[in-house]
């Protein structure tokens, strides 16, 4: 079958204009929201109507993790799980504790059990077995659990820019996406919403979602969280930044961050296996790992690449990233504040061969040919 390769640029444009200006149409809300102004729990109510067709860009064989919990109810009762963790808040290990249905807020700054979106948009930068030709589904949430010096993301993670979106719009951003021709939905910095994402994944599947939930984290994830997204997530997109306490703290005030990626980066493993391209080249399931190589070694990119190639499969799909550049208040940190040379991605990129790791992302791999 001819599948649709180009969505009408004009049309994109609009949708991302009414996202940026938070005027996303809003529809009849079955959650509302309490006299508090926080939104309510989720309910195992789902909609029935139909907004969405299936994206013409995947596979039409293809069924997403999601599909079985949303039929057996069990999704809706996951984000009812999810959403109690918010009383004494522990969704990611930080472990605040702080009463967010109530309204407090923690260390991510999310504003109780509000949900806040930064935008909703056709990625075509991501990798390409995400992008294909209808780019990936990108989600931004506003705020986040680490506070990298250098985000380039900063004014979305820690100003928190972004609009109040209900689970329901959310939903329906998601339909939109895959109505674009998106192959996929990707959260990104999704772990503080993880009850409000999956509460609108279950909205959404009632109205026909049907392309690939891709967790795009920090890796910065408890595995007790991590176990109630099984079934759910089809690819996880996790970064691994740190291979030393010292620098997470330092420069992500997360000082358990390496140790607790680890145990997050091998449960994911467990859960979605190898990352490997269907026929169209893309990918629908799998671990994707990536990691961000810095200047003067300061991400311990030959410790984590060790570390991947001793504990996991070397065939599992890693993108060693050369786009490091400082950002926010990366310039007070003068053994971060320049870009990265030549000299020190390609040893990198070297060093995971020579390991024989196997699944390198293409514009990894590319550095190898040259
Ligand atoms: S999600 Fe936010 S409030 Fe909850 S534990 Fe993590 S940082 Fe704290």
């Amino acid at each position: 079958m001819k599948k649709t390769l180009i969505k009408p640029l004009a049309g994109i444009s609009i949708f991302l204009i009414f996202v940026t200006v938070g005027l996303v149409p809003r529809i009849s809300s079955g959650l509302g929201t309490t006299p508090s102004g926080e939104q309510a729990a989720p309910q195992s109510t789902i909609l029935s109507d139909r907004t969405s067709s299936p994206s013409p860009n995947n596979s039409e064989q293809f069924v997403p993790a999601y599909q079985a919990l949303h039929e057996s109810g069990e999704l809706a009762q996951r984000a009812q799980l999810l959403w109690a963790m918010m009383e004494s808040c522990n969704l990611c290990p930080r472990s605040c504790g702080v009463h967010r249905l109530a309204g407090a807020v923690g260390f991510c700054q999310a504003p109780g059990s509000h949900l806040v979106v930064a935008s909703v948009q056709p990625h075509f930068g991501e990798e390409r077995p995400l992008v294909g030709q209808g780019g990936s589904g990108t989600i931004f949430f506003s705020h986040c659990n680490l506070r990298c010096v250098f985000c380039q993301n900063y004014q979305i993670s820690i100003l928190g820019r972004g609009n109040r979106v209900s689970i329901e719009q959310l939903a329906t951003s998601m339909l939109q996406l895959q109505n674009f021709g998106s192959h996929n939905i990707n959260v990104v910095t999704p772990t503080h919403y993880t009850p409000h994402i999956v509460a609108a994944i279950d909205i959404a599947a009632s109205r026909g979602l049907r392309i690939p939930i891709v967790w795009n984290t920090s890796g910065w994830e408890r595995v007790e969280v991590l176990a109630l997204l099984d079934g759910i997530v089809d690819i996880y997109l996790p970064d691994m930044k740190f291979a030393s306490s010292e620098e997470s703290s330092q420069f992500a005030r997360s000082p358990g961050y390496p140790e607790q990626t680890k145990l997050a980066v091998q449960e994911m493993h467990r859960q979605v296996g190898i990352a490997s391209p269907d026929a169209n080249g893309l990918i629908n399931r799998g671990l994707m790992i990536r990691h961000l190589v810095m200047p003067n070694e300061v991400s311990g990119s030959i410790q984590i690449l060790n570390w991947i190639a001793e504990h996991l499969p070397l065939d599992t799909y890693v993108n060693i990233m050369e786009q490091y550049t400082p950002h926010y208040e990366a310039f007070n940190f003068p053994q971060i504040a320049r870009r990265v040379n030549m000299d020190e991605y390609l040893s990198v990129v070297q060093h995971a061969q020579r390991i024989g790791l196997t699944n390198l992302d293409s514009r990894t791999a590319r550095w190898l040919r040259n």
